[in-house]
């Protein structure tokens, strides 16, 4: 179920260069290539809005950018600079310089709701867990105002009609893993027509797009739910156990890997309900 390796998820923490202090919320995907501004393309559309003209062909939007300074710098208590970016990976980087807490938001925040405006001021300020959560929430939600990367973009289905693979992975994310597969999960596309098959790759893990796919025959009344569980457990477990290279092959299925499957409450249950019916299953 592992020959792809690999999801990406929104948000973690990095270190922000050449400050020790500093903290920032990043996307994992690329370096970061450009630094601050909103870009607008020029349009009609845009004519009548209060855009500043910073550089050529780099506009930021200064009454919202002046109006979320105000309001972070109340809610931190503290002078802030903050400085709004196009960035494809950091979204959140913070800094002291002297008396000034200097602020890099994606822009994507500079129309936040009041809630996240306060999470944000209680991540910036102390790093906050539960704060940096629901920003990572917001971040998630407005993925797609995040300049595309220029590679392919996936869009993720969790909900199915049957199961909802967003729950599925949280629950085991909390239980297995004490939160940390920073990977997402999409039931994979389904093909056109139906046709029976010799094999069926139930799931597969995409190290490169830290990605899950679950294949989408698996989304039926008839599969009980800790078998999606069993097969997203699988996954899940290939981001996080190693992959050795023995005699020249990448073993995906190590004495380690095996050993943490079996950990897994319905392993059994799993296998034998995977063995009777594997055949109404390659019937697509
Ligand atoms: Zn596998």
């Amino acid at each position: 179920m592992a020959n792809q390796a690999q999801i990406t998820f929104p948000f973690m923490r990095v270190h922000a260069p050449r400050a020790s202090s500093a903290k920032a919320l990043a996307l994992p995907e690329r370096p970061l290539t450009r630094r601050s501004a909103v870009r607008v393309p020029e349009g009609p559309d845009q004519a009548s809005l209060p855009f500043a003209r910073a550089t050529p062909r780099l506009f930021v939007h200064e009454g919202a950018r002046q109006l979320l300074e105000k309001r972070l710098a109340s809610l931190i208590g503290d002078n802030v600079s903050l400085s709004v970016t196009d960035n494809r990976r950091t979204m959140i980087s913070s800094n002291r310089r002297g008396s000034t807490l200097e602020v890099r938001l994606h822009h994507m925040f500079l129309d936040a709701d009041v809630f996240t405006v306060r999470a944000l001021a209680r991540y910036v300020k102390d790093g906050d867990r539960a704060a940096s959560v629901l920003v990572g929430r917001f971040i998630e939600a407005h993925r797609q105002r995040i300049a595309p990367s220029g590679t392919r973009q996936v869009t993720l289905r969790t909900a199915g009609e049957h199961h909802d693979l967003g729950a599925i992975f949280e629950r085991l994310n909390a239980q297995y893993f004490g939160g940390i597969v920073d990977a997402r999960a999409t039931w994979g596309r389904r093909r056109s027509g139906r046709r029976s098959r010799a094999t069926i790759k139930l799931g597969t893990y995409c190290a490169e797009q830290k990605l899950i796919r679950i294949h989408p025959s698996l989304d039926r009344k008839w599969v009980p739910r800790y078998f999606v569980a069993y097969v997203m457990y699988h996954e899940m477990l290939h981001h996080v156990v190693p992959m050795p290279v023995v005699d020249g092959r990448r073993q995906f299925h190590s004495e380690e890997y095996r050993e943490r499957e079996r950990a897994f409450a319905d392993y059994e249950r799993a296998i034998r309900w995977e063995k009777r019916v594997v055949h109404r299953l390659l019937r697509g």
